[in-house]
């Protein structure tokens, strides 16, 4: 079996991930790793997990370990991917994959020199929902993508408003939903974003400057225009993804979303027609496609390089929103 250790007594560890590993078969969480010795110990007990440590370096020591899970707030993730891969253990790593490039750069060659697999937990693309849009603009359904809207404004839920909105750190709605945003257009348009225009909102629900709702404008390397709608305090908006193409329109319904739920209708002369979907939770699809990798059977879902890059689309978009100017991404 596979050996998880948990970096974070998360939420999204307890609600998610420690379901999506268990339904590997051959996978096992041995120990959690908390900065507080009785939350950690509450989390292992809640979910029937052997050990809790206070300390990463103890758990990565832990005998069998082989693959760590991280989920703290995102200003640690560097320092303990760096950590876990100075230990040869393979990282599965929570987005943003770090708070800047430097930083993520190093996380990506540190693993690269350490031999073992980054993967990042942009779970969107695991989507069945995504992965059939994908599918269906590679047939040339919808001809060339000329358009993209994503509606992904929402409402915070009550038990995580915490350090999103008053930790700088956590990058607000920029780098807690954008950045899935960014992942998810790169899967589906196969392309890279070129531009980014942003104006953003603050101050509502977020301490004044971290940005509680985006819009913003990706311009793709292949011509595609995209409009993003990210937002905290957005309750009863609808979620999804319309895709505008030159012979077709493709739209997702309820896709922008952590549950294996939503629909998608092609339009094209003639019509609309529902497209089928067989849903699977996107967590388990994720940790599947990491312990395959771990095998050395192809990649994670997303990698360390498009961590990045939907870091870096992610910062521009602050940049932006912040300067009010046009952000052009390096090539
Ligand atoms: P949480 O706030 O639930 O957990 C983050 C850290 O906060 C934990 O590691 C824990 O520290 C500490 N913590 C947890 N509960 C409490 C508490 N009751 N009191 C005090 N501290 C607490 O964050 P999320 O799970 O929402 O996010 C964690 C990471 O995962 C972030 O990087 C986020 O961006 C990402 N994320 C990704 C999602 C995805 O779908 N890919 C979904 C949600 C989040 P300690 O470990 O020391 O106990």
């Amino acid at each position: 079996k596979i050996g998880w250790i948990l970096v974070g007594a998360s939420t999204v560890a307890r609600e998610w991930m420690v379901d999506a590993i268990g339904q590997q078969g051959d996978a096992e969480v041995l120990a959690v790793v908390s900065r507080d010795a009785a939350r950690g110990a509450a989390f292992a007990a809640q979910f029937g997990i052997a050990a809790s440590y206070t300390d990463l370096d103890a758990a990565l020591a832990h005998p069998g370990a082989d693959a760590v899970y991280i989920s703290t707030t995102n200003e640690w993730h560097m320092s303990q991917t760096l950590q876990a891969a100075r230990a040869g253990k393979h990282v599965l790593c929570e987005k943003p994959l770090a708070l800047n490039l430097e930083d993520a750069r190093r996380m990506v060659d540190g693993c690269a020199e350490a031999g073992v697999v980054l993967g990042i937990n942009h779970h969107l693309r695991n989507a069945a929902t995504h992965g059939k849009v994908r599918e269906l603009i590679r047939a040339g359904e919808i001809g060339q993508p000329l358009y993209c809207r994503v509606l992904h404004a929402n409402n915070l839920p009550q038990h995580l408003r915490g350090w999103r909105l008053d930790a700088p750190e956590s990058g607000g709605v920029t780098l807690d939903m954008f950045v899935h945003d960014v992942d998810t257009l790169r899967f589906l348009l196969d392309s890279e974003p070129r531009h980014v225009t942003a104006c953003a909102t603050s101050g509502g629900m977020t301490v004044a400057g971290l940005e509680e709702g985006l819009m913003a404008v990706i311009e793709f390397d292949n011509g595609t225009l995209v409009q993003v709608h990210d937002a905290y305090n957005a309750p009863h908006s609808l979620s999804g993804v319309e895709i505008i193409g030159s012979k077709g329109t493709i739209f997702a319904t309820g896709v922008m979303t952590q549950r294996p739920v939503g629909s998608i209708s092609l339009t094209r002369d003639g019509g609309s027609i529902d497209i089928p979907v067989e849903h699977e939770n996107l967590y388990v699809r994720s940790v599947r496609a990491f312990q395959r990798a771990m095998r050395g059977e192809g990649q994670p879902a997303a990698t360390g390089d498009d961590g990045m890059r939907a870091l870096a689309t992610a910062l521009a978009a602050q940049q932006a929103s912040r300067s009010h100017q046009r952000v052009t991404l390096a090539g």
